[in-house]
């Protein structure tokens, strides 16, 4: 049986928490003890720098995994945390569009790779800003997609082109997948807005949104910049509270139960 746990987190507008949510589920995962592998698919590389992964410690990336030039067991690196390991991007993956765009079987590169993860790994996938041959390689590979939004005005506009082309996949070359629901990010109780959006999204979506919302703070704009997850770098600030009850929901949506260790 082929892996069942990997999930791709997309969203084609930037700035939405996409990388954000990446770093710290995998980090509350692997916390949990789940060995987890993330696969840094945007060529701006800030899931691994997130991670305290330097560009000198890039020795293989998930351009060269893509291409098949190497397995991406050996392309993963360990990271500061324990369970974690991360597949690092370059800006040489800036090209792919173009460049793997002559492969015949350019949409089914990385499930082709993924199809030997180990069963019990869990996979994130950090897609880039951008409904392209990348993303679309994530959604191929993946069983289900989570869409982080960010709660603030616009924030529904743009899912139905994300949804489109879930739904393209879907009846395309990977009819098993899902959309493992929709995150509410960097809110902001202060503000009516927020608060509005969260209400429409709820309506509109239903179940599909998460419970936890996660608000809009500090210390978890702070994390990337000392290159760590914001759960280890302020595990007790109310970003790291939130992420971790999401994940706890988020393990739920994928029947996992936390490893006894
Ligand atoms: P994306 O990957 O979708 O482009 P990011 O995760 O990189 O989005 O987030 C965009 C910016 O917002 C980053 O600078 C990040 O540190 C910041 N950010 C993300 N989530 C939060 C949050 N909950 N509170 C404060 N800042 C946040
Ligand atoms: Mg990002």
């Amino acid at each position: 049986m082929s892996n069942q746990n990997i999930v791709a987190i997309a969203n084609q507008k930037g700035g939405v928490g996409k990388t954000t949510t990446a770093v710290n589920l995998a980090a509350a995962l692997a916390q949990a003890g789940h060995s987890t592998i993330l696969i840094d698919l945007d060529p701006q590389g800030n899931a691994s720098t997130g991670l305290g992964i330097g560009t000198d410690q890039r020795r293989h990336t998930v351009y060269e995994v893509l291409t098949g030039e190497v397995d991406f067991l050996t392309a993963a690196v360990r990271t500061g945390v324990p369970n974690l390991q991360v597949v690092p991007s370059t800006s040489d993956l800036a090209s792919a569009d173009v460049e793997l765009a002559s492969f015949a079987d350019r949409t089914r590169l990385l499930e082709k790779q993924l199809s030997g993860a180990p069963e019990g790994t869990i996979i994130l996938i950090d897609c880039p800003p951008a409904l392209g041959l990348l993303t679309v390689n994530a959604m191929v590979a993946a069983n289900s997609v989570l869409v982080p939004l960010q709660a603030e005005f616009y924030a529904l506009e743009g899912l139905s082109q994300l949804l489109g082309t879930v739904k393209q996949v879907r009846q395309g070359a990977n009819p098993k997948l899902r959309i493992n629901g929709v995150l509410l990010t960097m809110s902001d109780y202060r503000n009516n807005l927020s608060q509005q959006v969260e209400a429409d999204a709820r309506e509109t979506l239903g179940d599909l949104v998460y419970p936890t919302v996660i608000p809009r703070n500090v210390r978890v704009s702070e994390a990337p910049s000392h290159a760590q997850p914001v759960l280890i770098y302020d595990p007790m600030s109310k970003g790291s509270v939130a992420y971790r009850q999401f994940c706890a929901e988020f393990m739920a949506r994928l029947k996992l139960v936390p490893e006894i260790a």
